[in-house]
This record gives structure tokens, C-alpha cells and sequence, in this order.
């Protein structure tokens, strides 16, 4: 049924956007008249969902009457049905919580200057048996470790402390998982959930800016956390006072404890964070080759992993020592890219494409979020990308204003903050746009 349902979709919206938006769906189960299919990432579901998510649903009813809904859920693997028991049945809290990065602790965390403080503060906390500075509040750009430090406590608190119980969760989920207690009638055994645990960790609260509702329960489960002498971690990507959409009285709570920033990275910071993952690799990576990563790759730390991933894996590959040239080979296109002209032009169509919207979309005056996404990150892009000022960039955009652009760029930004799949969509783009 599957099969057919593709290929008559693939008639109706054409070849390019298939490949994009419906080649990538897997078929995860069906069970009681209810269809469940699987995309990679969130972004990538709202998208199907809301585009094709009603022709899905007519076309398989077509095709098997018994056929109710159809669900489309995040993820690829195809999942036993949930009445089969499961091998290992995760904990509720487990569920709730997100899953922790083994990468993530202490002992694989460079400190320096910029960021001894937070990690003293992090330590600090991990090792407390009881509660410390409440709450800790962690903040910095993206890249710069916060998830990493709140991994590191929990891991740290699991091997020395298992019977305090810890919950980590980013605000995102915590949004979503509240949204969904109040939709089934059921925010009780979420409070309960949530305020039970020893240890709450929040990752990212800049995503509730401007949700009401939830900043109010948010609010309340600090309220009561800290009354209660339970420890509570938060990140944000800017301190309290700076965050913008956030109620007062929850941003005074927030900037009530500890508050600790992460800077930038130094070179010195970057250099030893690859000389520490090199050795960790078991790879011989010479002094000048580290100096001139650190050296182009100045942003975020995740870049700098990854292209020092990308050199280590291609010297394995062609079985060959690692040199300044072949580093300079691999990131030709990287580094490249930095030196090449990037067209608004150019920005404008890919991500037309990627989006199957028409190319005048990006300048027409539509609204409706199916156009106004799109144009956000290509806004966003245009600025990342191209040395072009906010106005030009805006008359490029069927004469918008400036405002309207750097709305998009936070827009974008705060996104990225907040959503590691939508993060990972507009860094795809941006990839293609750099090759
Ligand atoms: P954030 O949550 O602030 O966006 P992450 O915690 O996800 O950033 O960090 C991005 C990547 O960089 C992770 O892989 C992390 O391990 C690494 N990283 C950042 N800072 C350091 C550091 N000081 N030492 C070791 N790894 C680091
Ligand atoms: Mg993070």
C-alpha cells in the first residue's frame, strides 16, 4: 500500500520534491487503523505534515478503507509495536529525560580561562550532596559547551551519587511534554515527574521565550524545586537580564542563584581542546596542522571537532600521515567556501528548492509560515553568507526592510538555539550553499 501511495505522490508533486520530503520517510508500523511513518529529523515532520500529511491520509483510504490516521513521528527505526514487551524497558524518567552523550563529562572537558568558572561551578554542584548555588544558571553561544557541562554533572552525580535522582531535559521538551499534559487533562503526573527528582537540568530556556503558559510552569516547578531545597541547572544561550520574552519574575528567579557565563573560545582554548581529542583519537596530528585549525575554525568548538574529525578519518582512510597539505586538501571546499562569493541570488534558489517553494516567494509579500520559514533562513543565510548590509539584503528580499531582516536573523538564531534539527536542516543548506 506503502509503494503505491509513493508513487502516486511522486506523480502529483514531481521528482525533486519526493527525493527531499518523501524518499527519506520510513514505514514504521501500522496497527489499528493508525499508520505511523518516521523522518529523520522534527523539522523535516512538520514539513511532511503540513504539506502532505492530508494527501497522504486520502490517497492510503483510497487504497485500504480500514486506513484512520496517519502519524508521523520523529525517527527511522522501525519500532516493535508497543504491546510486544520491550528488551529493556526504559525508567519513566528515562523516557522524560533526553539521553545523556557519553562524550559529555568531566574528564573530557578542557578548561581555560573562559570557562573555569562555569565548570567550577558545574563541579561544584555535581559533587554537593545536596543542594549548592540555586539555581545554576549556565550561559553562552552556541557550541560552547553548556550541554556538554550539564551532561557532565549528570553523569558525575549517576557514578557518585546514583540514589539522587537527576532529570535533564532541554526546554524544548519540557514545553512539549507540558503541552501534552495539558491537551490530555493530565499536568499532574507531569508536575509529579518533573518535581520529583533531586537534580533538574534545563538546557536552552531561551526556546520559551514568549510561551506563556509554559514559562508559568516553569516558573511554578522552580518555585517549588528550590523551596524545597532540590537543585535546580538551567542554560541559555544569554544571561537573565539579557533574555528577551521571558517574564520578569521568572527572569529574576533565573538570576537569583549562580549565574556563570562561558566566552567565546580563545585560540589557546581551541588548540588544546585538539590536541586533547587527537590524543583521544589515538592520531598524530602535527602542531601546525592543530595551529591552523584553531586558527580557521574560530566559531564553535563542534566545528573545529568536526573538522579535525573529517582530517584524522581521511588520513586513516588513505592510510597516509597527516600533513598541513592534506589538512588544506580536505577542507578545500571549507575553506574555500569562506573565500568564494556567495550570491543572495544563489541563496534565494537552494533554498527555494530544499523547500519546493517558487523562487518569487522569496520576495513576495506572503506571510503564511509554508513561505515565511523559508525566507527567514534564507535572510539568514544572506547574512551569514555574503558581506551584504541588512538594507541591501532586505531590497534583494522584494524591497523589505532592515528590521525585517535581522527579525529573520534572530528568528533563525533563536531556532537554531533551540532545535537541534532545525539547526542541523539550515546548517545542511548551508554546507551545500559552501561546496
Ligand atoms: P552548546 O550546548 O553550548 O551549544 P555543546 O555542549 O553541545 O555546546 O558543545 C559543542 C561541542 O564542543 C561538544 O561536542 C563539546 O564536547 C565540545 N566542547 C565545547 N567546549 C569544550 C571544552 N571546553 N572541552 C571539550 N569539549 C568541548
Ligand atoms: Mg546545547
Amino acid at each position: 500500500e506503502w509503494d503505491s501511495v509513493k508513487v502516486t505522490l511522486r506523480g502529483e508533486i514531481g521528482d525533486a520534491a519526493y527525493r527531499s520530503w518523501l524518499r527519506p520517510i520510513t514505514l514504521r508500523d501500522v496497527r489499528d487503523g493508525v499508520v505511523r511513518l518516521g523522518l529523520p529529523t522534527r523539522f523535516m515532520r512538520d514539513w511532511v505534515a503540513t504539506h502532505y500529511g492530508e494527501r497522504i491520509k486520502s490517497l492510503w483510504g483510497a487504497e485500504n478503507p480500514a486506513i484512520r490516521s496517519i502519524e508521523i513521528v520523529v525517527g527511522n527505526a522501525t519500532r516493535p509495536p508497543t504491546d510486544s514487551p520491550t528488551p529493556c524497558a526504559p525508567a519513566d524518567m528515562d523516557e522524560l529525560g533526553a539521553q545523556l552523550d557519553t562524550r559529555y563529562t568531566f574528564n573530557n572537558f578542557v578548561v581555560d580561562k573562559t570557562n573555569e568558572f562555569a565548570y567550577a561551578a558545574a563541579r561544584r554542584v555535581a559533587e554537593a550532596e545536596t543542594v549548592s548555588f540555586n539555581p545554576l544558571f549556565l550561559y553562552g553561544g552556541v557550541g560552547l559547551s553548556k550541554t556538554h557541562l550539564m551532561h557532565a554533572i549528570a553523569w558525575h552525580i549517576r557514578e557518585h551519587n546514583p540514589s539522587r535522582r537527576v532529570l535533564y531535559l532541554s526546554a524544548e521538551k519540557f514545553m512539549y511534554r507540558f503541552i501534552r499534559a495539558l491537551r490530555s487533562q493530565d499536568t499532574m503526573s507531569f508536575k509529579e515527574q518533573v518535581r520529583s527528582v533531586d537534580v533538574l537540568m534545563v538546557d536552552d530556556v531561551q526556546f520559551i521565550a514568549g510561551k506563556e503558559a509554559t514559562q508559568k510552569e516553569f516558573f511554578h516547578t522552580l518555585e517549588t524545586m528550590i523551596d524545597q531545597g532540590r537543585q535546580v541547572v538551567i542554560s541559555a544561550d544569554k544571561p537573565p537580564p539579557d533574555l528577551r520574552g521571558i517574564k520578569d519574575r521568572l527572569r529574576s528567579r533565573l538570576n537569583s542563584g549562580l549565574v556563570a557565563s562561558i566566552q567565546a573560545t580563545t585560540y589557546e582554548l581551541r588548540l588544546s581542546i585538539l590536541a586533547f581529542k587527537a590524543e583521544q583519537m589515538g592520531a598524530t596530528v602535527p602542531q601546525k596542522v592543530m595551529e591552523f585549525l584553531a586558527h580557521k575554525i574560530a566559531s564553535n568548538v563542534r566545528e573545529l571537532e568536526g573538522a579535525l574529525n573529517r582530517v584524522v578519518a581521511h588520513a586513516q582512510l588513505v592510510g597516509r600521515a597527516i600533513t598541513l597539505e592534506t589538512t588544506q586538501e580536505v577542507l578545500h571546499n571549507l575553506l574555500k567556501a569562506s573565500d568564494r562569493r556567495i550570491t543572495i541570488e544563489e541563496i534565494q534558489k537552494r533554498v527555494a528548492e530544499h523547500f519546493n517553494i517558487k523562487l518569487a516567494e522569496m520576495s513576495s509579500a506572503r506571510r503564511s509560515r509554508q513561505v515565511a520559514r523559508p525566507r527567514q533562513i534564507a535572510m539568514y543565510l544572506a547574512k551569514q553568507l555574503t558581506s551584504r548590509s541588512l538594507p541591501e539584503i532586505g531590497r534583494k528580499f522584494g524591497g523589505r526592510a532592515p528590521t525585517t531582516v535581522m527579525h529573520a536573523v534572530k528568528k533563525v538564531e533563536e531556532l537554531k538555539g533551540a532545535d537541534q534539527n532545525f539547526a542541523e536542516d539550515v546548517e545542511l543548506l548551508r554546507r551545500m550553499l559552501q561546496s
